[in-house]
């Protein structure tokens, strides 16, 4: 269910903050002693990220969500496919212009007490980025950190606390005003609530959605819970095995999904679907291997709509009703439960 490079592409580019095109990674691995395989956990993903929108990726653990953060941040170098940041080719972009770029595409990682050091204050964590990308002095900097702290609903007379002295959902604030005091272009959050108590998990949402209103920041806001994806989603990109599924904006694809896997997806999200009477998907078996993918749609074996071009033919992402989506069934997949 890989998306082809001339693949329509939703949203529109025009407005775009970011755009990746064809963004594939391969992992060399090595198996046994003398063994050599590749992982595809990326393949061949294409999307626009609109200014001050959010597009949601929303998958099972292991279908490649965490491996696009890292590309998309430039932490590593795609095996193919382009990455263009406000415009800019970052394949052609020099070492510096990388750099600078990177400041632009800032991160929340899912887990805030490995992301933060637990040797440094708020004021250290919060102070080094000004420190190192901007000119202010000691005392202009310590008025962007009282005010970064009180915008994430942190206490400016805690900077000289250390990460341990806060609990789980302030730490994450912390990070979050981190990721956001050079007031980046682009946001990238991975999981940025899984590891919350699920009663913190809406206050931290609403601080993301408040953030945003405030500095127009471009989300890609990473995480399994279609909840929480209906909570923040402009744009929702289902992924599976490396893929897109299904890509388009929320509203469309929440109303209608038509994509099995997302079907699937929803079925298993009972707090949004309670009154639901589309026909349940179950989920049947695992993630296959990466390392030994199946032939044709990479979704065909757990899917009740398989028939049998799906075990041949890789379905091309493509446009059905007002989204993206890469099924080969997806016109009846959508009608015959509405
Ligand atoms: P997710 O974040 O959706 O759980 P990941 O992006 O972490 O998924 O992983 C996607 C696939 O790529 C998985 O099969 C994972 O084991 C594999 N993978 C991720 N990083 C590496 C790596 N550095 N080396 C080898 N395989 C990797
Ligand atoms: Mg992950």
């Amino acid at each position: 269910m890989n998306a082809v490079p001339e693949a329509p592409r939703a949203p529109e580019r025009g407005d775009a903050v970011l755009v990746a095109e064809g963004l594939t990674k391969h992992y060399p691995v090595r198996r046994g002693l003398f063994g050599h395989a590749t992982v595809k956990a990326l393949n061949n993903v294409s999307f626009a990220l609109s200014r001050g929108k959010t597009l949601a990726v929303v998958g099972e653990s292991g279908c490649g969500k965490s491996t696009l953060a890292r590309q998309l941040t430039m932490i590593e170098t795609p095996t193919s496919g382009r990455l263009v940041i406000e415009g800019e080719d970052v394949a052609g972009a020099s070492r510096e212009r990388i750099a600078q770029l990177r400041r632009h595409v800032q991160m929340v990682f899912q887990n805030p007490f490995a992301s933060l050091n637990p040797r440094k204050t708020v004021e250290q964590t919060l102070g080094e980025p000004l420190a190192i990308n901007s000119a202010l002095s000691a005392s202009e900097r310590a008025g962007r950190i009282a005010h970064m702290m009180r915008t994430v609903g942190l206490r400016p007379e805690h900077a000289k606390r250390y990460p341990h002295m806060f609990s789980g959902g302030q730490r994450q604030r912390i990070a979050i005003a981190r990721a956001m005091i050079l007031d980046p272009r682009i946001l990238v959050a991975d999981e940025p609530v899984s590891a919350l108590d699920v009663s913190i998990q809406a206050q931290i949402l609403n601080l993301f959605m408040d953030l945003q209103e405030q500095f127009k920041t471009s989300y890609v806001f990473i995480s399994h819970n279609l909840a929480v994806v209906e909570h923040i989603a402009d744009d929702v990109m289902v992924m599976y095995f490396g893929g897109i599924a299904e890509l388009g904006p929320k509203q469309t694809i929440f109303a209608n999904p038509r994509h099995p896997y997302t079907r699937s997806l929803m079925s298993a999200t009972p707090a949004i679907f309670e009154s639901d009477r589309r026909i349940q998907i179950k989920l049947q078996g695992e993630l296959p291997s990466p390392l030994n993918p199946p032939s044709g749609c990479t979704f065909h074996q757990r899917c009740p709509y398989a028939i049998e071009q799906c075990r041949i033919e890789e379905p091309r992402l493509r446009e059905v009703d007002g989204r993206l989506v890469a099924c080969h069934r997806a016109e009846e997949v959508g009608d015959a439960d509405a």
